[in-house]
């Protein structure tokens, strides 16, 4: 059996912990490997040596730190076949998908190339007579990142190539159910000239990550998964007085307005929906069909969610790969099973699937739900699954309602012909991130990432300017070199004068 273990100071290290979790292949439905899971020891020795590179790493001047960024980047792209196969082997995505998600990441890497102009502070000359006054952002020290299964290589690299590159050093805790994609980066940073100690990937479930919340020496904490972890990442950080961004669920909404261009609509939602098995923070897992669209696209709809190609990831003519695991193919069966008892129509049932020499597999077919309400917990709560529900609303306003009234605040769309619904859209909507007529507006990497409501605890975004801000501190200094004779001390507050 293949066995994961930890890439700690620069090198694969075993843990002291005899815990170990199990990693399948979805598309088979076998066990792959054995993770190994951090104790609280294997953490804290982690964090020690985080913090004695962290002297170092963060003298170095930022044009040195973006050399070794552009070769990790060189590396990752000679290296991609093998990342992406990785990728589909543990979460069971297909191909170009998992090609899709990690160029993604690559473009956090490509952004932060740039970094020693991304650092430049303000500077103001003569704020006083012969007093200048500017800004620096200077590292925090160790940052972790706690990554979920859905992206094994998008979400960590959201955090950790601008966190390294602003001068920090980082400890990944990426998801124990598909492990291997971060230590592959973690090699491939070490072999493009990353010091020891900067860059550290330790495997684990809670008990690692509460020893991240406890230690000390961690200055701050990103987190992406589900909305409960989220709370409690945010609040534990927190009160552990550190900086904290945690990143939460979601319950995305396609707005299908009766004016839009619709097989446009549908093709959009087919790959927003159905897309990465609906296993993404930014599936649109509800269309909100206004007026008189909702019968002519659930009709449409209907026949492309039931000639959706299911099959392994490394099958060029699969569309839609497995879900993650066997536990969560359960859960998402059972969304399908409640929204039927809750008295949604199920226009397409993808329960049954079989598919031939992967009877094994975590396989459910697309599923559509019709006349869903706002009550039910189908509606309600992320299924994370391929499941998509329409709901029909009378106009625009009632679909503006509902989408702004659900807890969840990450992505939204909009299908529409008509610039002024469309603005008036992006300008009511209490949702971090809007398309209109794109159906997953993910933020580029020179942009930020993130969303509104239970979606997002803190208050920066992730990657982009954001990611620049979230891992530096302000310190302003202001400045007299007098030339003349030496002022006489001064007891009021300083006016600069
Ligand atoms: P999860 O919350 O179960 O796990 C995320 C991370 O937290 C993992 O590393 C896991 O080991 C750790 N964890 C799990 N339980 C814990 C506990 N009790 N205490 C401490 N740590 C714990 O999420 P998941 O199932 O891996 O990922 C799917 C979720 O992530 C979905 O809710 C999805 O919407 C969300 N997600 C959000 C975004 C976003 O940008 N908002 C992006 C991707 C995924």
């Amino acid at each position: 059996m293949n066995l994961i273990e930890h890439f700690i100071n620069g090198k694969i290290v075993k843990g002291s912990s005899k815990k170990k979790s199990k990693v399948f292949n979805p598309a088979a439905g076998e066990q792959t490997s054995e993770v190994n899971l951090a104790s609280k020891a294997d953490v804290d020795l982690t964090v020690q040596k985080a913090k004695l590179a962290f002297t170092d790493w963060s003298r170095k001047p930022p044009t040195q730190r973006a050399r070794i960024i552009f070769k990790f980047k060189e590396l990752i792209e000679k290296n991609s076949d093998e990342i992406i196969k990785l990728i589909v082997s543990e979460h069971g995505k297909i191909y170009e998908d998992a090609k899709g998600s990690l160029t993604r990441g690559l473009e956090v890497v490509e952004f932060t190339c740039g970094i020693p102009h991304l650092l430049k502070g303000e500077f103001a000359e003569n704020v006083g007579t012969d007093v200048d006054s500017w800004s620096v952002r200077q590292p925090l020290g160790v940052c972790a990142g706690i990554t979920p299964f859905n992206f094994p290589a998008m979400v960590p690299m959201w955090m950790f190539p601008i966190s390294i590159a602003c001068g920090n050093t980082f400890i990944l805790k990426p998801s124990e159910k598909d492990p291997s994609c971060s230590i592959k980066l973690a090699q491939l940073f070490k072999e493009a000239g990353l010091p020891d100690g900067v860059f550290n990937v330790v495997n684990g479930d809670k008990e690692a990550v509460d020893a991240l919340l406890m230690n000390k020496d961690v200055a701050a904490i990103s987190f992406v998964g589900s909305t409960p972890i989220a709370k409690y990442i945010y609040e534990n950080a927190a009160k552990n007085e550190k900086r904290v961004q945690a990143l939460g669920g979601a319950k995305n909404h396609c707005v299908v307005m009766p004016d839009c261009n619709l097989d446009q609509a549908i093709n959009g939602l087919m790959g927003a929906a159905y897309g990465s098995a609906g296993e993404r923070c930014m599936a649109q897992s509800v269309a909100v069909a206004v007026g008189k669209i909702g019968s002519p696209l659930v009709t449409k709809l209907a026949k492309k969610v039931e000639s959706l190609k299911v099959g392994p990831g490394l099958d060029k003519n699969s569309e839609m790969g497995p879900l993650v695991t066997k536990q969560h193919l359960e859960k998402v069966r059972g969304y399908v099973n409640l929204g039927v008892q809750e008295g949604a129509k199920l226009v397409v049932d993808g329960r049954n699937i079989k598919l031939k020499g992967y009877e094994k597999g975590f396989y459910i077919g697309g599923c559509l739900f019709d006349n869903v309400d706002k009550k039910m917990r189908i509606y309600k709560e992320e299924i994370f699954g391929p499941v998509l529900s329409v709901v029909r609303v009378k106009d625009f306003e009632s679909a503006v309602d509902l989408v702004n009234e659900h807890e969840f605040g990450n992505g939204t769309s909009i299908y529409t012909r008509d610039g002024d619904v469309g603005r008036t859209f992006a300008n009511k909507i209490k949702i971090g991130m809007v398309g209109i007529n794109i159906p997953i507006p993910v933020p580029v990497a020179y942009h930020s990432f993130g969303g509104w409501k239970r979606s997002l605890f803190g208050d920066q975004h992730m990657h982009g300017p954001e990611g620049v801000r979230f891992y530096t501190k302000l310190k302003t200094i202001t400045a007299k070199w007098p030339s003349g004779l030496r002022s006489d001390p001064e007891f009021v507050m300083p006016t600069m004068n």
